[in-house]
């Protein structure tokens, strides 16, 4: 691909992307040689930047230049209360779609054996320790409503109960295989208001 023309290379590149094809590619770097080179040019720095410092939280895993997020450091947020997320993506949603103030865990996947995807793949004994730790009073598990998403809710709770701590689960309104991230703000906030206890099937 090294031989191909410049324009080309940034079409092909471009299509990384997610939602992005050969028409889209295309489009963007013409925008971008033709119309606004200096944003292409700042798209680039910064880019390269945050490939290069973008990492994860020591605590909570999810992605931030820093060696804990602000999330984690802030003397705000409620250590009752912990979230458990696939993505980084999904603290983004529940952070713009409710009201939440407490603590998050990423995992940065669900349980997926057959592709791979194990306990020590998501951390699990990372979350272990920070439940150890933290002892939150309320474990919140907010991964997606999948088949592998419930197997791994329900691994979490195992774990929780094991160490004595109580959790819910968002269930109510997100649609069933949703990803956090897609589900409109309204539908997510009140599922997240409508979580119920894993062990008993109550709401809170
Ligand atoms: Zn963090």
């Amino acid at each position: 691909m090294a031989d191909q023309p410049l324009l080309l290379q940034l079409i092909d590149h471009l299509q990384c992307l997610p939602g992005v094809g050969p028409k889209s590619a295309q489009r963007m770097a013409l925008h971008l040689l033709q119309r606004d080179r200096a944003a292409g040019a700042a798209l680039a720095v910064v880019l390269a930047e945050a490939v290069q410092s973008i990492g994860h939280c020591r605590v909570c895993r999810t992605l931030t230049e820093d060696d804990v997020c602000a999330i984690c450091r802030s003397a705000d947020r409620d250590d009752r209360l912990l979230c458990v997320v696939e993505t980084p993506a999904d603290v983004f949603a529940l952070e713009q779609a409710t009201t939440f103030r407490g603590r998050y865990f990423v995992l940065g996947g669900r349980l997926s054996p057959l592709d791979g995807v194990g306990p020590s793949e998501l951390g699990m004994d990372h979350l272990q320790q920070r439940l150890a730790t933290l002892r939150p009073d309320e474990v919140i598990l907010a991964t997606t409503t999948t088949v592998e998403g419930e197997a791994t809710a329900h691994y979490i709770s195992e774990m929780a109960a094991g160490l004595g701590l109580a959790t819910t689960r968002i269930a109510h309104g997100v649609p069933l295989g949703g990803e956090l991230e897609f589900v409109d703000g309204g539908t997510l906030a009140h599922a997240f208001a409508g979580r119920r206890r894993v062990d008993a099937g109550e709401s809170i």
